[in-house]
């Protein structure tokens, strides 16, 4: 990409755009950033490091969306509410979690008008029954087509608007502020190499989850926490870091090829099945949950059961559990899933004879950037929207939770963004981003010995993340891990980069690196502090809640190294708050 149209300086040294609104990441919650942000007047960017509209999870989502539309029995907006506050164990931003169950039917009837086909059925949205809920709340789009839907919707209706312009491969690295506001960006252009500088009123942080951090992940390519360390960096706090959903019953064997990990899931919705440990018997009941071929135990309970099973030797020979769908009729089957039956029997599963293996992989980020309820940082014209924001669902996030939460979070961050550049003037002093340029194309020029790549240390760092910070932790795994962590950081700046500068993939694994280790620290950091059991943070040292740590764990950097404060949990104290 070579930015040549309107807003590229020529006279410059490097590559300039300017824009009023700059959104990063064009997932489900930059897309609808851009919309809003775009039907507010405002000029728009959004930048994605893989293509825009199809790099992340969303696109990734063939499941349910959470939603109280009430279509398939009585549901409401409190109701969606306290089910996401009891999912979140008393660590809930009350606030955004009333924003997401608020704002996610308007949301959801926008996209249906925009073109999604929800499924149908006697004139009525289908709702599902999924864990946690209390009652049939998640929509989808047939045959476990949701977020290729949803993506393609998006990607129509911001076509369509002329103010918002899209640019595919540029990896933003870091974001510029000057006297307390964001100000733009610097992006590292993964086609031909070059810095590129992004001029904006405000930025958006719409980057996604972080989960590509473990070896075991359900993630795309770009989600390595990149959101995380961009907000630390420019100033802003995280909160809530330390909650990694895992998600119990993602694909482990046979071979699947071309589907999602975790589509097992509307499988259980639709037909139970049996969750069985490697000597096939049922287990669920021995962890304090009866799941018996439904599927009404807790994600992060159903994570703990199969790896204490596993740890005790009941495990299947890839570490996980069977899920067995044998006594399902195969006429049930196809009517529930016709065509995805077929392309399982295309990988060699015949759900009708054989069980297919599961476990827990990382799946979402509980934990993000902190942000008040119109997703502004503490940083001013900084914002954040989708997987990236914290918050929102506490310790634990309901199934479905996580697109709704991609709509109604975008379209509130592009919203405010726009209305907050109204009248505003242009603050870019040209030295801006050269010191940081300087020090960045250094790299290059080093003739490192060093034969280590940076997708070496990547695959240590998942590997430990993965023993060590996983979904079962103690002090005694986790304070090695944080040593390491910030022995990768040292050693960062000596790691080999090839000298090419197209297509130049040690630069863009340099660079994904240097954020992953930062929000990987942050992640190993909170861990370590909070000595409890609670939600999907579960220390073996600490295994119960300690109501002493009813706090959620902002951190932020303060002369470059991590500090930690303990605040309350946001309440909706009145119902003029709910609309705050
Ligand atoms: C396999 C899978 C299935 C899922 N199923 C469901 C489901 O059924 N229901 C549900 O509610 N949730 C589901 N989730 C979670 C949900 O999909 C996500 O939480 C949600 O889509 C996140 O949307 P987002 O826009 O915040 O991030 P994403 O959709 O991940 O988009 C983030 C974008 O940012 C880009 N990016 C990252 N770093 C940079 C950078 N430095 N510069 C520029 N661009 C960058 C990425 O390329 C990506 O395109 C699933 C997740 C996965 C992985």
């Amino acid at each position: 990409m070579t930015p040549t149209s309107t807003g590229h300086d020529h006279e410059s040294p490097m590559p300039r755009i300017t824009t009023d609104v700059l959104i990063v990441g064009a997932g489900g919650a930059g897309m609808y950033a851009a919309i809003a942000a775009a039907r507010e007047g405002a000029t728009v960017l959004l930048l994605d490091k893989g293509q825009v509209g199809r790099g992340g999870a969303t696109i990734m989502a063939q499941m349910t969306v959470a939603v109280a539309l009430a279509e398939q029995e009585p549901d409401s907006v409190e109701r969606h509410f306290q089910d996401t506050l009891d999912a979140g164990r008393g660590l809930c931003n009350e606030q955004l979690s009333w924003l997401l169950c608020e704002d996610g039917p308007r949301r959801i009837r926008e996209m249906e008008r925009w073109g999604t086909r929800w499924a149908r059925e006697d004139g009525h949205v289908k709702q599902e029954m999924a864990p946690g809920h209390s009652v049939k709340r998640c929509c989808y789009v047939d045959f476990l087509n949701t977020g290729p839907a949803v993506a393609a919707t998006l990607r129509r209706k911001v076509s369509e608007a002329s103010t918002i312009r899209r640019i595919s491969n540029l990896s933003v690295i870091e974001i510029l502020v000057r006297d307390g506001r964001a100000i733009g960006a610097l992006a590292l252009d993964l086609v031909d190499g070059q810095f590129i500088s992004i001029h904006a009123k405000a930025v958006i942080l719409a980057a996604g989850g972080l989960t590509k951090l473990y070896q075991r992940n359900s993630a795309s390519a770009n989600m390595g926490g990149e959101a995380c360390a961009l907000a630390l960096w420019a100033g802003a706090e995280l909160i809530d870091m330390e909650f990694v959903q895992f998600f119990p019953i993602g694909h482990l064997a046979p071979r699947l090829v071309g589907m999602d990990p975790i589509m097992w899931d509307p499988f259980r919705y639709k037909l139970g099945g049996k969750l069985l440990n490697g000597r096939f018997e049922e287990f669920i009941d021995r962890y304090g949950s009866s799941d018996f071929g439904r599927y009404n135990a807790m994600r992060d309970l159903a994570a703990y059961a199969i790896l204490k099973e596993v740890e005790t030797g009941r495990g299947t020979p890839h570490g996980g559990a069977y899920l067995d769908f044998r006594h399902i009729p195969e006429s049930q089957l196809r009517a529930a899933f016709g065509p995805v039956i077929d392309r399982l029997l295309a990988n060699g599963i015949d759900l009708t004879k054989t069980p297919v293996e599961v476990g827990p992989m990382a799946h979402y980020h509980m934990g993000g950037i902190r942000v008040d309820v119109n997703m502004q940082t503490r940083i001013e014209g900084l914002y954040a929207a989708g997987e990236a924001v914290g918050g929102a669902n506490g310790a634990n996030r309901l199934s479905g939770n996580a697109i709704t939460e991609a709509f109604v979070f975008g379209e509130r961050a592009g919203l405010q963004a726009a209305e907050s550049v109204k009248g505003l003037e242009s603050n870019w002093p040209d030295d801006v981003a050269r010191e940081l340029i300087q020090q960045f194309d250094e790299l290059r020029n080093v003739r490192s010995i060093e034969t280590t790549t940076p997708i070496a240390i990547q695959a240590e760092l998942q590997n430990m993340m993965w023993e060590n910070v996983g979904p079962f932790r103690t002090g005694e795994k986790l304070s090695p891990a944080l040593e390491r962590i910030q022995q990768m950081q040292q050693e960062l700046p000596g790691l080999r980069i090839g000298r090419v500068d197209r297509f130049n993939l040690d630069l863009q694994d340099w660079f994904e690196l240097r954020a992953m280790l930062t929000t990987a620290e942050a992640v190993a950091t909170s861990a370590l502090a909070r000595r409890e059991s609670r939600g999907a943070h579960q220390r073996e040292d600490f295994p119960a809640p300690d109501d002493s740590f009813l706090k959620n764990q902002a951190l932020r950097l303060e002369n470059d190294k991590l500090a930690t404060s303990w605040i309350d949990p946001v309440r909706l104290k009145d119902n003029a708050s709910r609309h705050g």
